[in-house]
């Protein structure tokens, strides 16, 4: 039997590579990690999710202090946002929740650590450090880059990532964002929010395609009012460095040509799996431009070696890589064959209002040609709502044709905590009737989730037929008032 350094390799040490490794590590797995950055966590610690939602907090808030007399409060003059000390609490945050992403950690779950530049030299082991290391079964997990566009002009001129943006000295009075995806959104609302003037360009007629258009308007819409100015079906030409500004050249929805100039500019087309320098090659793993193949078991074209996350190039959440991290766990130290199912893989775009979805939204639907029903309840319905000053929002619920909900969108505050009822209730195979039978604390956002269920039962509870049962039954008398003859 061939003897290998370790049971189980792991390369990256994001939310899918620390997942798998510590997972590996406590089943008693002999578990090597590789990071080439010179602290774990990956991008979603360090240059994503943390920092863009600690951002977005921080905007939350300065925006709520800016529009006090909403709140029946005394206006005040806001100082101009210092964003040297926005940066400080961002580091401070990822700083905080780097104690749980640490080496000692790690170590004391069994795994080894190990910092550097990996490259496959064969099918089993890598070169690593100017030493090979081998192992049995190796996973890839070294996630993904901000895709860099071919653009004129773009590879002369200064330009934000998301690696950048959030440690800049200043706040910049100026941004350009090409894009409308969710990181694109999310940043366009919280710069704006802090004090720059946010121009969009999206080469698509809707920002966050993904989503359905009546949704992501209602997100649109909401940023306008707070002066994002987006401009739709616009086809970049090019780019261009001023010294102090940015210039980007395009053509709008009308097809006439424009420009726009800014002090930044933060390129969000996307993002590119991490599969350079590894020598994959050597390893015999395929890829193609998207990132690498896997099958529903997470293994690649070489069935010892497995991929999660980002590289994979298709569901790029820190909650899917770690899913997949776990499946990569049963499959390879369990020897527990599981497959991934990303059917109720639930997500969240953190704007204000959020919006939050698990399973199919009509677009899908149409696509996929499923029927269904839509059932809505409005956020302006909820009392605890109003109570905020959140009235913005919506709830949609689609069913098939045996009423059972297959997909769930909310539009609306805290949109990605509210969807977690729908997690619970999809996996759990809930019924609605169980849904609307439970009892929610009033006043409560998360009303709304019982609200559009019973927005879909009630027509069938108090129905005709069982309001003529019951006149039969227990001789009841009928309506007491009749619309318009009270008083
Ligand atoms: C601005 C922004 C906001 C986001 N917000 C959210 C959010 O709110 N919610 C959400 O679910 N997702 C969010 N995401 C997405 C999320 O960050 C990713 O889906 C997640 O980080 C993927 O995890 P991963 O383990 O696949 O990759 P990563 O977290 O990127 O980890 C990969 C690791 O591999 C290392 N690595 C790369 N190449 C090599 C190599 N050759 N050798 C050794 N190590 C290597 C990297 O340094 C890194 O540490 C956001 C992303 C961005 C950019």
């Amino acid at each position: 039997v061939a003897t290998y350094d370790y049971d189980i390799g792991v390369i990256g040490a994001g939310a899918a590579g620390l997942t798998a490794a510590s997972g590996c590590a406590q089943l008693g797995a002999r578990t090597l990690l590789v990071e080439k950055e010179d602290a774990l966590g990956g991008d979603c610690l360090h240059f994503g999710c943390v920092p863009s939602k600690t951002l977005i907090r921080t905007a939350q808030v300065y925006h709520l202090a800016g529009n006090m007399s909403r709140f029946g409060l005394p206006e005040v003059e806001l100082p101009p946002v210092d964003f040297s000390r926005v940066a400080g609490r961002i580091r401070d945050v990822i700083r905080t929740i780097q104690k749980h992403d640490s080496v000692e950690r790690f170590c004391g779950l069994g795994a080894q650590v190990e910092f550097g530049f990996p490259e496959f030299a064969d099918e089993q082991s890598i070169r690593l450090n100017g030493r090979t290391v081998s192992a049995r079964k190796w996973v890839l997990a070294t996630g993904s880059s901000p895709a860099a566009p071919r653009l004129e002009g773009l590879e002369q001129t200064p330009y934000l990532t998301n690696r950048e943006i959030f440690s800049l000295d200043r706040l910049p009075s100026s941004m350009i964002v090409l894009g409308a995806g969710p990181i694109a959104t999310e940043m366009a609302q919280a710069f704006a929010r802090l004090g720059t003037t946010v121009h969009v360009l999206q080469r698509s007629g809707q920002i966050l395609t993904k989503e359905d258009r009546d949704m992501a308007d209602v997100v649109m819409q909401r940023l306008e009012a707070e002066g994002v100015r987006f401009h739709l079906s616009t086809n970049v030409q090019g780019v261009k460095d001023l010294g102090a500004e940015r210039e980007v050249r395009f053509t709008d929805a009308q097809g006439a040509e424009r420009s726009l100039r800014a002090e930044r500019l933060l390129v969000a087309l996307g993002r590119a799996a991490n599969v350079q320098h590894l020598n994959l090659e050597n390893a015999g793993v395929e890829y193609t431009g998207k990132g690498i193949s896997v099958d529903d078991r997470m293994r690649t074209s070489q069935k010892h070696i497995y991929a999660a996350g980002d590289v994979t190039g298709r569901f790029l959440f820190t909650h899917a890589a770690g899913y997949e991290g776990g499946i990569i766990v049963s499959n390879a130290a369990f020897h527990l064959p599981r497959k991934a199912d990303y059917t109720l893989l639930p997500w969240c775009t953190y704007t204000d209002p959020e919006l939050a979805s698990i399973g199919y939204n009509e677009k899908r639907a149409a696509e996929e040609g499923i029927e269904c029903e839509v059932w809505t309840e409005e956020f302006g319905a909820n009392d605890r709502s109003l109570a905020e000053g959140e009235e913005t929002g919506r709830i949609k619920m689609l069913l098939n044709a045996k009423g059972r909900p297959i997909g769930v969108q909310i539009l609306g505050p805290q949109a990605g905590e509210l969807i977690s009822e729908w997690v619970a209730a999809m996996n759990g195979g809930l019924k609605l009737t169980t849904l609307v039978g439970s009892v929610h604390p009033y006043p409560t956002l998360a009303e709304v989730n019982k609200s559009v269920a019973s927005r879909y039962l009630q027509p069938k509870i108090f129905s005709e037929k069982i309001q003529k049962a019951l006149k039969f039954f227990f001789h009841f008398k009928g309506r007491a008032c009749q619309p318009g003859s009270s008083g």
